[in-house]
Order: structure tokens, then C-alpha cells, then sequence
């Protein structure tokens, strides 16, 4: 076998603990006779597995009890539609700050659905090099919610601070940062996240949503949409993605093991520093995010050179450092160095990115 450093920005690594434990019990799940795979959502075997993961996720981010957590499916571009539709009757209209692609699509998504909703701010003319200032005084007060995408997985940005919002409920789209490093829940009306980032395998979106904000939802919304529904039924409206869900338990599991997010945000700022670092120490690289603005999951650079870019994710692949090729709508490179990528990973790439530089001068 031969693993290689994953860089991908998602689907993305794995730990390898929760594979090794997937693979031990993929044949036969406990006593069960059967792969988790295999199993009723509403068997005996299941039930402690989708509680479990719960349980754990409650721990690992502290959720008060005020907050639902539900385990659906779609993606998080499923919830750019679900959000207006569950919450927009609050108020009817909404606000949006756009910081790149994904909160972009989140609001041409509510627009398109004929809302009153609004753009408060955006770095769309610095080519998302930061993420915008937000103020209380920009929001509307009578906003349903203020909308942002809080680590910008492409441009390799993140808010460094949750904005105060004051009473209008802040929704925030986590999916390339959640259980990376430790939040405030209670800041937060709705957080939502893909799953296929950083907590498990495609297949699985989680939200968190405050109680009293699952009473606002268009009567006429699509019932698979409809955050209450399935509040109320313990996210088996329908079937869940069983076993992604039991994929993102053995990952909250193991960072239980580990000691919690704290953990997780000392070894995540451990591994972003060695990269950023060496990337400020230099001039062979340019690393196009304002420092205050740069992200712990998603490193950008770029060489300056689209020529030598190419060159390099493809030589980087051949030394078993794959899919570090930027995002195709603005090249250079991304590392994503989620909570399964080991420090070694980005030891190999800083070690490699010196390699390349003396063996590639520029013209
Ligand atoms: C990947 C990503 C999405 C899209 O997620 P899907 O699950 O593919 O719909 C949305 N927002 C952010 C921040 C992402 O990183």
C-alpha cells in the first residue's frame, strides 16, 4: 500500500485510525452479522450510531441544548436553497455578504427564488483576496438573517472574528472549517457543512439551527427541505446517509481520542504556520491572501508563472503530493491541510516547494 499526501480541498484525507477502524468493521459491524452498510436506519445496531455521532459532535463543539443538529443530505448547496426557505418568513427579506464562490452561490441562489434579499458587502473587485469588514450598522435590522461563508475554501480566506450581528440570526456556511479549531455556537443562528471536507465522506450534510428559528418555513417548501421535519423526526424523516454518518462518528471519535478541538486548532495552526512561514520568508512564491484574512484549511499560492504552476502540481503529484493544482477558476495552487493531513504532509510539501524553487528559476 501506498498513501500519498492528499491536498485535496474535497472530497479530502481521511485519518487513517478511522479508516483502519471502518475497514475492521466493515464486514461485520459488532455482533450485528452485518456491515453498517447493510443495516435499517431504524434498527437496534443503527440507533446508537447516529445518537452516538450526535452525542459526540455535541461534545466536541460544545452545543448548547437550544441547538438542533441534523444529519442531511444535498450538500451545503442544498441549504443555499433550504435557507431562505426555513428562514425568510422571519422578516421576508435577508442580507448577504459574499466573500467568493460558495456565499455567491448562496445568494444568486435566494435571489433567484424571487426573495428580497440583499448584498451587504463584498471583496469581489479585490478578487476575494480578504474577506469584508462587517458591521452591525451595514445589516438591515430587519434582516431574517445575515448570511456569510466563514472559511472560503478557493480563495483560501476566513473571517478572523465571528461579526456581530446583534439580533439578526447569523448563518454561516462552515463546510471547509468545521472541527477544525473551536467556535462559539451560540453566536450563531444556523451553521451548516458539507461533510466531504473535513468531517467524513461526501453524502452528508450536517446544520446546526437554533431552536426557535426552525418556525418560520414557507408552508409550501418541499418537506425533504424543511429543517423542523426534520428536527422532529431525529433527521429519519427518511433514510439518512447511514454510513457517513457513522464515518463522521469515528472522526469525532477520534478527535475526541485526541483531545478535542482545542487540540485539533494548536496541530492545525502548527501545520498552517511551517507553510505560511516558509511562504513570508521568501520570494519564489506569492501567497495572494491578505495575512489577516488567510485561512488555517486552504493555502493559496501562485509562482506568477501559469506555466510553472502546471509544472509543478504535476511534478508535486509524481512525488506523491496530489491535488495541490488551485482551483480551476483561479489557478496557482491550494494545499488543504484539514485535520487529517499530518504535519509530515506539509513538512514534504515545504520541503518540496524549496526543490522546486532552486531546480525552476525564474526567467
Ligand atoms: C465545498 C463547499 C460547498 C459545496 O458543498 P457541496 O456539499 O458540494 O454542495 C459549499 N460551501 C463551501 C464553503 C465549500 O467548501
Amino acid at each position: 500500500m501506498n498513501r500519498v499526501y492528499n491536498f485535496s480541498a474535497g472530497p479530502s484525507m481521511l485519518p487513517m485510525p478511522v479508516l483502519q477502524r471502518a475497514a475492521d468493521e466493515l464486514l461485520c459491524y459488532g455482533d450485528s452479522g452485518m456491515s453498517v452498510m447493510e443495516m435499517s436506519h431504524r434498527s437496534a445496531d443503527y440507533e446508537p450510531i447516529i445518537a452516538d455521532a450526535e452525542a459526540m459532535l455535541r461534545k466536541l463543539m460544545n452545543i448548547p441544548d437550544n441547538y438542533k443538529v441534523l444529519f442531511l443530505q444535498g450538500g451545503a448547496s442544498t441549504q443555499f436553497a433550504a435557507i431562505p426557505l426555513n428562514l425568510i418568513g422571519r422578516t421576508g427579506k435577508a442580507d448577504y455578504a459574499v466573500s467568493g464562490q460558495f456565499s455567491g452561490k448562496a445568494f444568486k441562489e435566494a435571489q433567484k427564488m424571487g426573495y428580497d434579499v440583499k448584498c451587504i458587502a463584498t471583496t469581489k473587485d479585490d478578487n476575494f483576496d480578504h474577506v469584508p469588514v462587517i458591521t452591525k450598522d451595514m445589516i438591515r435590522p430587519d434582516a431574517a438573517y445575515l448570511h456569510i461563508c466563514f472559511n472560503n475554501t478557493i480563495y483560501g480566506t476566513k473571517y478572523p472574528y465571528i461579526p456581530d450581528t446583534g439580533d439578526v440570526p447569523l448563518v454561516a456556511d462552515l463546510s471547509s472549517c468545521i472541527i477544525s479549531e473551536p467556535v462559539d455556537v451560540s453566536k450563531f443562528g444556523v451553521i451548516y457543512a458539507g461533510a466531504q471536507k473535513n468531517m467524513a465522506p461526501a453524502g452528508l450534510t450536517l446544520v446546526i439551527v437554533r431552536e426557535d428559528l426552525l418556525d418560520y418555513a414557507d408552508p409550501k417548501m418541499p418537506t425533504m427541505l424543511e429543517w423542523k421535519t426534520m428536527a422532529e423526526n431525529g433527521s429519519m424523516y427518511n433514510t439518512p446517509p447511514c454510513y457517513t454518518i457513522y464515518m463522521a462518528k469515528l472522526v469525532y471519535e477520534w478527535i475526541l481520542s485526541l483531545g478535542g478541538l482545542d487540540v485539533m486548532k494548536e496541530m492545525n495552526v502548527k501545520k498552517a504556520n511551517l507553510l505560511y512561514d516558509y511562504l513570508d520568508s521568501q520570494d519564489y512564491y506569492i501567497a495572494p491572501v491578505k495575512k489577516e484574512s488567510r485561512s488555517l484549511m486552504n493555502v493559496t499560492f501562485v509562482t506568477g508563472d501559469a506555466e510553472l504552476d502546471k509544472k509543478f502540481a504535476k511534478e508535486a503529484a509524481a512525488a506523491g503530493l496530489k491535488n495541490l493544482k488551485g482551483h480551476r477558476s483561479v489557478g496557482g495552487m491550494r494545499a488543504s491541510i484539514y485535520n487529517a493531513m499530518p504535519y509530515e504532509g506539509v513538512e514534504a510539501l515545504v520541503a518540496f516547494m524549496k526543490d522546486f524553487a532552486a531546480n525552476n528559476p525564474k526567467a
